[in-house]
């Protein structure tokens, strides 16, 4: 294998506890949210931790997403956020997943080519996004569904008056549509508390350690760190510039680090100037703009470190993310596919 000078090393451990946080919250059934290559971290291995810390349902956005992860271990179950739309017949019928549903137009698709078999059907309840309007509910009538669903639009602000209006409008659904479990809690619903957990939870987020809501960290673990090899070692003289648009000016010889990640792995250009390198436990600024593939670090207080080593990158996902002024998700679905994917424990 071709070696990769930069590194994500990824904790099954937290992984797993914050999904036990989410399932002792939700006291219901557990799911999971793997779209988009599981949060940037590799849907597969997310799976495959996940099911044997006891999950069975998970929740990709298309079917190739669902192909890609292979064959599913005995009892494990698949859903396909984005339903059955005009291209997806072949692809529904080679796949155990099942399609959630999300327009009458694919609810008349399901039920031409593939009749009796099970599906789930997402019901819009204020979100406007995907989902059966609460008037077209007559339409599911005869569907075998195994889960209702609804999505919510604010549930990271307890406060916002739409959480308790959405909730009214599910729980209306839920009483005119028959499936065998009914779902409507994000990571940041199942903190609303129990009365929106419903049969089963569909936690993302706070499961790869981002906080679902402002406070929620002190209980998630983080799943994500982030390593990164020196390229070069050089002092830059006092008075000379670094990197593009040359922001930072050294006032003193300066040792700097050059490191082998840049914007295109993900890290945020807007860190530039923000950012921190780890080197053991001292931390060492980042100094000038992050270019695509590069990032210069002082390394005045780690004068030892060379070319080849490693050091690591302060990455905490919501610190960064309030930093960069992106969210959280952004942060992770931006790991770039030139890391290396280490899981650890
Ligand atoms: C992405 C997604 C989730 C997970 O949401 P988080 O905010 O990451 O917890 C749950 N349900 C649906 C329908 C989604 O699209």
């Amino acid at each position: 294998m071709v070696h990769r000078p930069l590194r994500l090393r990824l904790s099954r451990q937290a992984l797993a506890d914050n999904w036990r946080f989410f399932a002792a919250r939700g006291g219901v059934e557990t799911g999971a949210a793997i779209k988009a290559d599981g949060y940037g971290l590799g849907a597969r291995a997310v799976l495959d931790t996940l099911y044997a810390a006891g999950a069975r349902d998970f929740f990709v956005a298309t079917w190739s997403e669902a192909a890609a992860l292979g064959e599913l271990p005995e009892g494990a179950r698949l859903a396909v956020l984005h339903g059955l739309g005009p291209d997806d017949g072949q692809a529904a019928s080679a796949s155990p997943a099942r399609p959630v549903l999300c327009s009458l137009g694919q609810v008349r698709r399901w039920r031409a080519a593939f009749g009796e078999r099970p599906c789930d059907v997402m019901v819009d309840s204020g979100m406007n996004r995907l989902g059966v309007g609460g008037d077209e509910l007559d339409a599911l009538e005869g569907l075998d569904i195994d889960t209702l669903h609804s999505h919510l639009a604010c549930a990271d602000d307890p406060a916002h008056p739409l959480n308790a209006a959405q909730r009214e409008r599910f729980a209306a659904a839920r009483a005119r549509v028959r499936a065998r479990r009914y779902s409507l809690a994000n990571s940041a619903g199942i903190l609303l508390g129990p009365d929106y957990a419903f049969d089963l939870t569909r936690p993302g987020i706070g499961l790869y350690g981002g906080a679902p809501a402002p406070g929620a960290e002190a209980f998630l673990s983080p799943v994500v760190t982030v390593e990164t090899q020196v390229l070069q070692r050089r002092v830059v003289r006092a008075g000379e510039a670094i990197g593009y648009g040359a922001t930072f000016v050294a006032e003193r010889d300066t040792p700097v680090a050059i490191l082998n990640i840049g914007y295109a792995d993900g890290y945020p250009r807007n860190m530039s100037g923000q950012g921190h390198a780890r080197w053991g436990g001292t931390l060492l600024p980042l100094l000038g703009r992050v270019s695509m593939d590069l990032v210069a670090a002082d390394v005045t207080r780690a004068d030892e470190v060379r070319e080849g080593d490693w050091l690591g990158l302060d990455f905490d996902v919501d610190a960064i993310a309030r930093a960069s002024g992106i969210s959280a998700y952004e942060v992770l679905t931006g790991l770039g596919s030139r890391f290396a994917r280490d899981w650890t424990d």
